[in-house]
């Protein structure tokens, strides 16, 4: 894995079958907003007993999305004052909940057909997250000294 940078998030899963099941379950439901998943760890196994049988298995896991190709950092504070060159104008930025990505108005998302000076209100609603994936009700609007 040297050489590469991953966000991890945490998924729960569950099945009425198998442990398995449960994690395909929890990656499957993950793919429909993540792209570059590339591991998953399971850290926990449970499950749910009814009528002394297994009623449900759950796991708890955690998921390695690639986000190589990024100078942001998670740190979102330190992200911010290099970006707004150590003002805190954080107005009309956006931040996804999931990668710490944040959208900047003024320079758009060139990459995927987004101008500089399109607000985020404004970004189509199939836009997704240059980084991860996810869709545009997982950001928040930033504040000052968020
Ligand atoms: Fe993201």
């Amino acid at each position: 894995m040297s050489g590469h940078t991953y966000k991890i998030i945490e998924l729960v899963g569950s099945s009425k079958n198998t442990v398995e099941d449960a994690v395909k379950n929890a990656l499957s439901k993950a793919s429909e907003s993540l792209r570059n998943s590339r591991w998953f760890e399971v850290t926990q196994i449970r499950g749910e007993i009814e009528n002394n049988e297994v009623a449900y298995w759950q796991v708890v896991l955690k998921l390695g999305f690639n986000i190589d190709g990024t100078q942001r950092k998670t740190d979102t504070g330190e992200t911010v004052k290099k970006e707004s060159g150590g003002q805190t104008d954080v107005s009309g930025k956006y931040r996804c909940k999931v990668c710490g990505y944040i959208y900047d108005p003024q320079k758009g998302d060139p990459d995927n057909g987004i101008n500089p000076g399109t607000s985020f209100k404004d970004l189509p609603n199939d836009w997704k997250c240059p980084e991860c994936g996810v869709n545009k009700d997982q950001f928040e609007e930033m504040r000052e000294g968020s």
